[in-house]
């Protein structure tokens, strides 16, 4: 099957020792395309020097919610600076997260506004991380108000990326309906091992929903360890399990998603470097 991790902070400070060896086991395993999202100023740094160290990683550029309030004004225009770089295929992450709220609120809503600026601004999509508190659903309805609001979904923003997706929901979690109004927007979603955990079981309905152009998967590495993958640090290579759920799920043919997961790939973040 053929692989992609749309979302894999191999960037992070927990892969410094061995990150080739990790990229090539990925590599081995049949991933194709690996996204390396930055949250902060050295994340996003690092990122870029991932990507020109291994052509056939992406970059993205952006600010985290949990990073909200401590990056300042100097490191945002450093990393609003590289945005057009061509490593860079999307911004972000950021998005909203009001289960955790290591940034106050109103600071997250500053920080995705002026990130959603420059997704627009350079023509690459927004990847979104979106959490609320185990039973509720207010970050998933307050972002979907501050898209509304920004104009994503509009002859504006569709100007800046033709019929291409203008955000992605990455690491989906939330009911359907918050799905399926995000799809109307035209965004992506992304799956990741947060499929497998309790309270997220409406994951399986949506993916057996989204469109296959619109279909992506991912990792979120070293973060949340799909079932079999190590605890103490997920890769890459582990995507194949997410993959293998997804393929369930929708009642698809393995080898038929994983064609369609890499063209849904290249489709949202189409690069200008050769790969
Ligand atoms: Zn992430």
């Amino acid at each position: 099957m053929r692989l992609v991790d749309s979302h894999g902070h191999v960037n992070a400070e927990r892969f410094d020792g061995d990150v080739g060896v990790v990229v090539e086991r990925a590599r081995a395993s049949g991933v194709e395309r690996i996204l390396v999202p930055g949250w902060n100023l050295r994340s996003c740094t690092r990122a870029l020097e991932l990507a020109e160290e291994h052509a056939w990683l992406d970059a993205s550029v952006g600010v985290h919610p949990h990073d909200a309030a401590k990056v300042d004004e100097r490191d945002w225009s450093r990393i609003a600076a590289v945005a057009a770089d061509p490593r860079v295929v999307a911004i972000g992450e950021t998005g909203l997260d009001f289960d955790r709220v290591f940034s106050p609120i109103p600071d997250q809503l500053a920080n995705l506004r002026r990130n959603l600026a420059l997704a627009l601004d350079v023509g690459k999509p927004a990847i979104l991380h979106c959490r609320s508190a185990t039973g509720r659903r207010d970050a998933q309805d307050t972002l979907h108000a501050e898209l509304r609001e920004a104009g994503v979904g509009s002859t504006r923003w569709a100007a800046a990326f033709g019929d291409r997706p203008q955000a992605v929901i990455h690491s989906f979690s939330g009911p359907v309906d918050y799905a399926t109004a995000m799809l109307d927007l035209g965004l992506a979603i992304s799956f990741s091992g947060l499929v497998f955990r309790g309270g997220e079981e409406a994951s399986r309905d949506v993916a057996a929903l989204v469109s296959g152009e619109r279909l992506l998967v991912e990792t979120d590495s070293p973060f949340l360890a799909p079932p079999g993958a190590p605890r103490s640090r997920n890769e890459p290579e582990w995507v194949r399990v997410t993959a293998a759920w997804l393929a369930d799920a929708r009642s698809e043919d393995a080898e038929a998603l994983g064609d369609a997961l890499v063209a849904a790939y290249d489709r949202t973040f189409p690069r200008s470097r050769p790969r």
